[in-house]
């Protein structure tokens, strides 16, 4: 496969095509004002981007994982913000591999058609924080429903989502024999009695809330899988997740990287371009020599997932080194700017802010770390 910057060229000009429609004007509006760029991610929907996961049989586009990473990346790359749409693609996935068969055919031609949005995922909660076994959550199940009752934070998109996706307790963590046993996954609809939305106001436009769930039922065929295997499916899902989220990390680092380029062969101070000079030259290029590098990860995950290969260490390593290299592009692009990357014209520090959310979430880098010490590397577990 092709591992540069210019493969799927007919998806990447396709997905191009569509995000030059939507300029820096716009993406600065919507961030001045806190707003949801609808009408941006409408035209995803119509276009079929928000559906690439969807086998066409549903009506999707059918596209593998490594193509979403695509589209995501292109978003970013053209200076838009991909946190607003790219949970569909990875919630999707908890659907796609482990909802039954009667659950895609009522749910996927509807969310390809973009009637429904399947946008948000409830696992964080404030006192579990990201120890999820300790999730406080309950699902106890009542006839044909289960009632829930607790509270989840950090739960994005959901006021632009008719679905969600919720991981709660269904067997008591003192019943279990495995504290990763008796969690389940279930699809719920957003509008649903019982549930109470706060947002949260945050360092970058995210719509992102606190939900409390008092007395919500759920009808019992909205249980994904199989009761008290959902945190497996959620951990599959979030390797789909974290290759996404490395992808957008990709295409903001290459904005980032263009973008002080071309700046630096403009700004003329003390009669010459500041890119002439090899303190200004050299972070840009290393910025540049850590995304490529970190790419390549991004593409052996995303191939690894295709097939249904274990992926676990490769996408947090993907998450992890494209999310770095991202945020070490985005200091030199503000220090090439010097006072006008502060100028939120430039949008550089609107990007800044944004690619900075994903050294911390979806996952945090000393859990990445934990992760492959203890999984990969064999070292005692530290917690
Ligand atoms: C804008 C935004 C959007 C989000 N969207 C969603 C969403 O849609 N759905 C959802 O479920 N969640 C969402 N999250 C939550 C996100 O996944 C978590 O914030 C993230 O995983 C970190 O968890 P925490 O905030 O609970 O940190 P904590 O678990 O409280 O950890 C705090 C810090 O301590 C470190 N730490 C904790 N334990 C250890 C240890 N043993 N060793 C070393 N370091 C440790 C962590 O790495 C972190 O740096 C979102 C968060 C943000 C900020």
């Amino acid at each position: 496969m092709n591992l540069g910057r210019d493969n799927h060229p007919d998806l990447r000009d396709a997905v191009k095509a569509l995000c030059a429609q939507f300029d820096s004007p716009y993406w600065q509006g919507i961030d001045e004002k806190r707003a949801y760029p609808e009408k941006f991610v409408d035209a995803l929907t119509k276009a079929g981007w928000m559906s690439a996961l969807i086998p066409e049989e549903y009506g999707g586009s059918g596209l593998s994982l490594t193509e979403a990473t695509v589209i995501m990346e292109e978003i970013t790359r053209s200076g838009g913000n991909a946190g607003c749409c790219h949970g569909q693609m990875y919630n999707m996935n908890t659907l796609l591999r482990h909802g039954s068969s009667s659950q895609k055919k009522h749910y996927l031609p509807k969310i390809a058609s973009g009637e429904l949005r399947l946008q948000s995922m409830a696992v964080t909660e404030p006192t579990a924080g990201t120890d999820t076994t300790k999730i406080k959550t309950v699902a106890v199940k009542k006839g044909d429903r289960y009632v829930v009752n607790g509270q989840k934070v950090w739960t994005s998109r959901l006021q632009h989502s008719e679905l969600m996706i919720l991981l709660a307790r269904t067997t008591p963590l003192n019943e279990v024999a495995k504290k990763s046993d008796g969690m389940s996954v279930f699809l719920v609809d957003t509008k649903s009695k019982g549930i109470d939305v706060k947002p949260i106001r945050n360092m970058v436009n995210h719509e992102t809330n606190q939900v409390f769930m008092d007395n919500l039922e759920i009808p019992a065929e909205n249980l994904i899988g199989e009761e008290g295997k959902g945190f497996r499916y959620i951990l599959d899902g979030l390797n789909a997740e974290r290759i996404l989220i490395a992808a957008e990390c990709v295409g903001d680092g290459y904005w980032f990287v263009d973008k002080s380029t071309n700046y630096a062969k403009e700004r003329v101070v003390f009669d010459r371009p500041i890119g002439q000079n090899q303190g200004i030259q050299f972070p840009i290029a290393e910025a540049y020599m850590e995304i490529e590098a970190a790419n390549l990860m991004r593409y052996k995950a995303s191939a690894l997932f295709d097939k249904k290969s274990p992926c676990g260490a490769e996408a947090n390593m993907a998450k992890h080194l494209c999310a770095t290299a991202s945020w070490e592009a985005a200091n030199v692009c503000i220090q090439t700017y010097g006072g006008f990357g502060f100028a939120a014209e430039y949008d550089v520090e609107r990007k800044f802010r944004e690619t900075r959310l994903y050294l911390v979430a979806p996952i945090s880098t000393n859990l990445i770390l934990s992760y492959l010490a203890e999984h990969v590397l064999g070292l005692p577990r530290s917690f």
